[in-house]
């Protein structure tokens, strides 16, 4: 689904992303911890392009990632992003916030757009919410709102950046669940988060990045129990 080969990026003179190689199949759930600042959020941006690379290649679905590509609108419909911040349009309902994409972007038409919206809003348990400005819902509403409307495009992969570290503590577990639900049914995600518990659950591998590079991978077992490397002992010593 996903593949990246020998990735590096600069920021200016700034090497943020150094030879990252990686593979996301179809269906896996892949979790990113690692220390701030240490490349998580450039890596999943290059991945939909929000970010881009200067050496080395990503191919998602089938294409690849180029300076001259023309067609990354379809790679973006492709993936569905999910951000820290919800990132909802303020000045829409959470209805209006779900149909915009699928109206411009895929034409469809708006009846059909809305059934679909409503039917992921009941999905992540907000249907009673859809007619309400984003400013009226909490944080864990709001964060499950933009990942239903991640979802109204039919992504193919979904990128999480640390979805639940904007939240009080009390609305972690509702977002988590949504994305834990989305996880058994199928879909392939990455998921850069420093919920260790979710992480345990859910994961197929956990990759531990630190300064620009992948340090350590693992499954979740392996991972937590025998760390390889002191710099992901002392990254769990931290936050365990
Ligand atoms: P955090 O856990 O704090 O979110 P992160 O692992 O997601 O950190 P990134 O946001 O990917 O880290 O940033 C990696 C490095 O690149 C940081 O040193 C950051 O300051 C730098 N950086 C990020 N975006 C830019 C940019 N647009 N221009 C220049 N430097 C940047
Ligand atoms: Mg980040």
């Amino acid at each position: 689904m996903i593949e990246i080969i020998n990735l590096n990026k600069w920021f200016g003179n700034f090497h943020v992303l150094k030879n990252i190689n990686m593979r996301v199949d179809k269906g896996e759930i892949i979790v990113i911890c690692g220390p701030s600042g240490s490349g998580k959020s450039t890596l999943i941006r290059c991945i939909n392009r929000i970010e881009y690379h200067q050496k080395g290649k990503i191919v998602v679905a089938g294409t690849p990632l180029t300076n001259r590509m023309k067609n990354i609108s379809m790679v973006r419909r492709e993936v569905g992003m999910v951000f820290q911040d919800f990132d909802l349009f303020p000045h829409l309902t959470i209805l209006e916030n779900l149909i915009l994409a699928p109206t411009w972007i895929l034409k469809l038409p708006r009846k059909t757009a809305m059934a679909t919206a409503m039917a992921l809003l009941e999905r992540v348990r907000i249907s009673d919410q859809a007619q309400k400005m984003p400013g009226q819902l909490s944080g864990g509403q709001q964060q499950r709102a933009a990942i239903a409307r991640a979802l109204c495009m039919n992504p193919k992969v979904m990128l999480f950046d640390e979805p639940t570290s904007a939240l009080d503590p009390e609305m972690v577990k509702e977002v988590l669940d949504v994305i834990q639900d989305l996880a058994q049914d199928g879909m392939t995600m990455i998921c850069v988060t420093h919920e260790m518990g979710f992480a345990r659950q859910v994961a197929n591998r956990i990759i531990f990045m630190d300064e620009g590079e992948i340090v350590e991978e693992n499954d979740p077992d392996n991972f937590f129990s025998h760390p390889r490397w002191d710099r992901t002992q002392k990254f769990l010593s931290q936050i365990l």
